[in-house]
């Protein structure tokens, strides 16, 4: 005769807690997740914000990483996934950085496609840099989707990685001649939200380079919450249950699990597990430190944006932020604490890539438009400074932007972290992404995942590897927890 079944507790259902929670019921496990809100997703919810009728993606849009990471890839897992309804569709151009009215370049999923939009030095350098890389993205990813200092199963390709990533943005960028080729770049490690002259600040945008020459920066069909849903449907299918509605603020709410794995903030985790937490750990974990924020809006839009970029009109992803130099100052001042004049600013048109998000009504095509800008954390803009601030970034580059707004929403700092309680000031990427939290998060030690408390694990993106969707926070917490087991 068996025994009585080893019981789990995720606490939260983003998509780390939700893969961790996939691993540890395909484990055998009885598993059960906690949300706090009303609908589970976390950082992968969409819904009809605006009652137009469209799909909004509340936070998460555009996913580069997800289609690379071992979970997705994973026999076991990813087939299963992809029955149950999860695909990803990309737009005709994958992204477009604008630097100004009259100037933008492209990233095509083909690495030599991209080289070719640049100035003949340039697109050579791009090609060499990264299509190399790109041709072994997964084996790339499976180095780096988990925790930094491990002992690599593909020394020389991480060290082929490293060479360029390790270094600031701002070094890293000398490779390339031409404003373009250097934007381009510069705007894709803006991502992580790192001054570009800090060490290491190269490094997120190497790996969504290569990823996005691997499988195109996708979005979900269906919106991002397709991802909860087949993750759940998964889960379910393995005998574990979810439930919402119910904020744990403290580890006696779990009964007596025999793991519990926090897919929350170390600032909730902390409040969670109180004076259980050994004084090693409490110290480390009062030394992590957040990001700066984002400030989003949602509108629905008649018709498309008008940008004077033709190819920003085809593009899933549209940067905004002028030259490398430009995005580096408005970076580094939102890190400072101060509002740059021009944030760094993302757009996303996931309805290029997936038309069932939009809808035509009385003959106009209404679209859902995603947008944010980086702001200090904590800034304290109002709904409409909020959709003045991201709006005034569209315009200058899409004049009569602001007449195609039949409706908006917007989300200051403040409602991120309302929406999501592990956006902390408005951070979305778990803590910031210094070289010290690159290399150890979110402590320096052997398992960064245990939280010194007997079977309590942190899965969230405040883990290694890190902010995005890639479910590697989750997986990675889930098989240490099942190893200690
Ligand atoms: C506006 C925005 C845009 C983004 N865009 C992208 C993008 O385009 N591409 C990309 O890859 N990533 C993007 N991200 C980041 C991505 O969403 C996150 O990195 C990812 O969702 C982190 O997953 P997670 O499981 O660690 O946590 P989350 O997704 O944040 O989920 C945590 C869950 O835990 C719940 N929770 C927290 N505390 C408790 C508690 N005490 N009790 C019960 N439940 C609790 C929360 O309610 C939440 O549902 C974006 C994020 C935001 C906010």
């Amino acid at each position: 005769m068996s025994g009585p079944a080893t019981t789990a507790v995720v606490v939260g259902s983003g998509p780390n807690g939700l893969a961790a929670a996939l691993v540890l019921a395909r484990a055998g496990l009885s598993v059960t997740v906690v949300e706090a809100g009303d609908t589970p997703g976390g950082g992968v919810r969409s819904s009809d914000l605006l009652g137009a009728g469209l799909i909004h993606d509340h936070c998460s849009a555009v996913h580069p990483l997800a289609q690379v990471s071992p979970l997705l890839r994973d026999p076991a897992i990813g087939p299963g996934l992809a029955d149950h309804g999860l695909r990803f569709a990309t737009a005709p151009v994958d992204m477009v950085h604008v630097l100004s009215p009259s100037t933008a370049t492209t990233l095509h999923t083909s690495a030599a496609q991209t080289g070719a939009g640049l100035p003949g030095h340039d697109g050579r350098t791009w090609q060499a840099s990264f299509a190399p890389l790109a041709s072994r993205a997964d084996a790339v990813a499976d180095e780096l989707l988990g925790p930094l200092v491990h002992l690599p199963r593909h020394p020389l390709l991480l060290a082929a990685f490293g060479a360029g990533a390790a270094l600031p943005a701002s070094w890293s960028w000398r490779r390339w001649r031409s404003p373009d080729a250097r934007a381009l770049f510069a705007g894709i490690a803006a991502h992580a939200f790192t001054p570009l002259h800090h060490p290491a600040s190269a490094a997120a945008g190497t790996l969504l380079t290569v990823a996005g020459h691997r499988h195109g920066w996708p979005v979900a069909v269906g919106g991002s919450r397709r991802i909860a849903d087949t993750l759940i449907h998964s889960l379910r299918q393995a005998g574990g249950t979810v439930t919402t509605g119910t904020r744990v603020t403290d580890l006696s709410q779990l009964g007596d699990a025999d793991i519990v794995l926090l897919d929350t903030s170390v600032e909730a985790a902390a409040g969670i597990l109180g004076d259980r937490i050994p004084g090693r750990v409490a110290r480390a974990w009062s030394r992590f430190t957040r990001g700066p924020a984002v400030a989003k809006i949602d509108v629905v839009l008649d018709g498309d944006v008008p940008w004077t970029s033709t190819d920003a009109r085809r593009a899933g992803t549209v940067h905004l932020g002028g030259t490398a130099e430009e995005i580096a100052v408005a970076e580094r001042d939102c890190w400072e604490g101060r509002l740059p004049d021009r944030p760094f600013t993302l757009v996303a048109q996931q309805y290029l890539a997936d038309p069932s998000r939009s809808r035509t009504v009385g003959g106009r095509r209404l679209n859902p438009l995603w947008a944010y800008s980086h702001v200090p954390a904590g800034w304290d803009g109002t709904a409409q400074e909020t959709f003045d601030l991201v709006a005034a970034q569209i315009e200058r580059v899409a004049p009569g932007f602001r007449d195609a707004v039949v409706d908006w929403a917007a989300t200051p700092p403040s409602a991120v972290e309302a929406h999501n309680a592990n956006n902390v000031g408005g951070d979305i990427s778990g803590g910031a992404n210094h070289l010290r939290q690159l290399v150890a998060r979110p402590r320096f030690s052997p398992d960064p995942y245990f939280t010194g408390v007997p079977g309590v694990y942190l899965c969230s993106s405040s883990t290694a590897p890190g902010g995005g969707v890639h479910f590697m926070c989750g997986v990675r917490a889930a098989e240490r927890a099942l190893t200690a087991l």
